[in-house]
C-alpha cells in the first residue's frame, strides 16, 4: 500500500479541501509494545479513547490481548474485530440488558461496579454466576491530572468496607480499581490512589485479587511535558509490590490517550483570516473538542513550501460550523504571515480527537491517509521501530 512520507508533500500535492486524518500506525505499535514490554503487569486499551477498528487490529498485532469496554456497542465492536480478546466491561453504570449480553453472548467476565445496586444488577443479569471478576472501583484524587475523572465514579473510602465485603462473596476473582484522571502529569498520582487502596483493603480485611490502576498515561502537548513512563510504571510496580493482597494478585492497567495519542493528526486548511482569529476547516463538532471545550492545546506546524521565515504569533481557530462555540482559543503558534490557503497540521488527535467527531452541520471527516513520518510529538521516540503494521482498509489519496 502506497504511504506519504510527509505531511507537507501530501498537502503540496493534493491540496485536500476537507480536513484529511493523517494516521500513523507504527507510533500506535510502538506505544503498545512499549506497554507490553515494560509495564510489570496487564495492559488493557480503554477502547473509548479511539474506537477506530484499524487501531483496534494495530495494537492487537502488537500484543494488547485486553480491552476495556464501556458500552455494549463497544463490547460488540471489539468481539466482532477480535474474537479472542479479553473484553472487561469497566463502566460502574450498566445497563442490565448490557452486562447479560456482554456475560451471555460475548464471553465477558470482568466487571467493574461502585455501589451495591450495581452488585446486585451483575448478580441478577448474570444468573448468579460464580466466574466473575469483579472490580471495586474506589475514588480516588484528580489533582495531578489534566482532567478530572474524580466526580462521577467511585466509592468513597467510607463506604469501601462494606461493598469490597460484598463484592468479595459474588466474586470469583475481587479487583479493586480506579482512575486518577486524563493526563496524569506525576507517578506520585498512583501512589497517593494506591495508598487509599492500601487502607480499604485493611479496613475491609478481604482477599485482594486484581489491582487495576486504570488510565491516566500521558502523552505530551505543548506546555505539558510529563515525565518519562518508566517512571509511572516503577513507581506503580514498587507500591503494587507492598499492598496485602493475594501473593498470587494480578497488575492491571486501562491505557487509553497513552497508546493512541500519537496514532493520529489532521491537516487542515485556512479558509479565512480576521486578525489573530484563523477560520479553518475543522473544529469543535470535528476533531478538536478537546481544543474548544476544556482549552486542551495540541502542536501545529504550517506546511508551505518554502517555508515561512516569518516570526511566530498567537493564533485562535474558528471551526467551519455557524456556532459560536466552534472556537478554539489556544493559543496556536503559527507564523505571522499565515493565511487562507494555507494548510496547518494539528497533531497528537489520537486520542479522544478523531473519536469525538459528529456531522454536525454537514462538516464530516475527509478521508484518511497512512504515514511514514513521524507524529509531532513522541513518548516513544528512540524505541525499536516497525513500519510494517499497516491497516487494510483504510482509504487511501
Ligand atoms: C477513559 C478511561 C480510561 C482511559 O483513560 P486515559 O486517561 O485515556 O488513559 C481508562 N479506564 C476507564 C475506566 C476510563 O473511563
Amino acid at each position: 500500500m502506497h504511504k506519504h512520507h510527509s505531511a507537507l508533500g501530501l498537502a503540496a500535492s493534493l491540496r485536500p479541501v476537507q480536513p484529511v486524518t493523517l494516521l500513523r500506525p507504527h507510533a500506535a505499535a510502538r506505544a503498545a509494545r512499549f506497554f507490553v514490554e515494560k509495564f510489570q503487569g496487564r495492559s488493557m486499551y480503554a477502547v473509548k479513547a479511539n474506537p477506530s477498528p484499524d487501531l483496534i487490529q494495530i495494537l492487537w498485532d502488537s500484543g494488547i490481548t485486553h480491552y476495556d469496554v464501556a458500552s455494549i456497542a463497544e463490547v460488540r465492536l471489539v468481539a466482532g474485530i477480535l474474537p479472542d480478546a479479553v473484553l472487561c466491561f469497566m463502566h460502574p453504570v450498566k445497563a442490565e440488558e448490557a452486562i447479560a449480553e456482554a456475560y451471555f453472548d460475548h464471553g465477558v467476565r470482568t466487571f467493574s461496579l461502585d455501589s451495591i445496586e450495581e452488585l446486585e444488577k451483575i448478580e441478577r443479569a448474570t444468573k448468579g454466576a460464580t466466574d466473575l471478576n469483579l472490580c471495586v472501583r474506589m475514588r480516588v484524587s484528580s489533582d495531578m491530572s489534566k482532567l478530572s475523572l474524580a466526580s462521577k465514579f467511585g466509592v468513597e473510602q467510607s463506604e469501601a468496607r462494606e461493598l469490597l465485603q460484598r463484592t468479595r462473596q459474588v466474586a470469583d476473582a475481587l479487583g479493586i480499581c480506579f482512575h486518577v484522571g486524563s493526563q496524569a502529569m506525576s507517578p506520585s498520582a498512583y501512589v497517593q490512589a494506591m495508598e487509599r487502596v492500601r487502607a480499604a483493603i485493611v479496613a475491609a480485611a478481604v482477599t485482594v485479587d486484581i489491582i487495576d490502576v486504570g488510565g491516566g498515561f500521558p502523552s505530551v502537548y505543548p506546555g505539558m511535558e510529563p515525565p518519562a513512563l518508566e517512571a509511572y510504571f516503577a513507581a506503580i510496580h514498587q507500591m503494587f509490590e507492598s499492598l496485602p493482597i493475594s501473593y498470587s494478585a494480578e497488575l492491571w492497567c486501562e491505557p487509553g490517550r497513552a497508546l493512541c495519542a500519537e496514532y493520529a493528526s489532521l491537516l487542515v486548511r485556512v479558509e479565512r483570516r480576521r486578525g489573530d482569529e484563523l477560520y479553518i476547516n475543522d473544529g469543535a463538532y470535528g476533531a478538536l473538542f478537546d481544543a474548544a471545550h476544556i482549552g486542551w492545546r495540541f502542536p501545529v506546524k504550517l506546511l508551505r513550501e518554502p517555508d515561512s521565515n516569518v516570526r511566530d504569533m498567537a493564533f485562535s481557530f474558528y471551526g467551519p460550523t455557524c456556532d459560536d462555540m466552534d472556537r478554539m482559543a489556544g493559543p496556536f503558534m503559527l507564523p505571522a504571515d499565515v493565511g487562507p490557503g494555507d494548510y496547518i497540521e494539528i497533531g497528537m488527535l489520537g486520542a479522544y480527537g478523531c473519536a469525538m467527531r459528529t456531522g454536525f452541520n454537514g462538516f464530516t471527516a475527509g478521508e484518511r491517509v497512512i504515514m511514514s513520518d513521524e507524529p509531532m510529538a513522541s513518548l516513544y521516540l528512540g524505541e525499536d521501530e516497525d513500519r510494517e503494521a499497516v491497516p487494510s482498509n483504510v482509504i487511501k489519496l
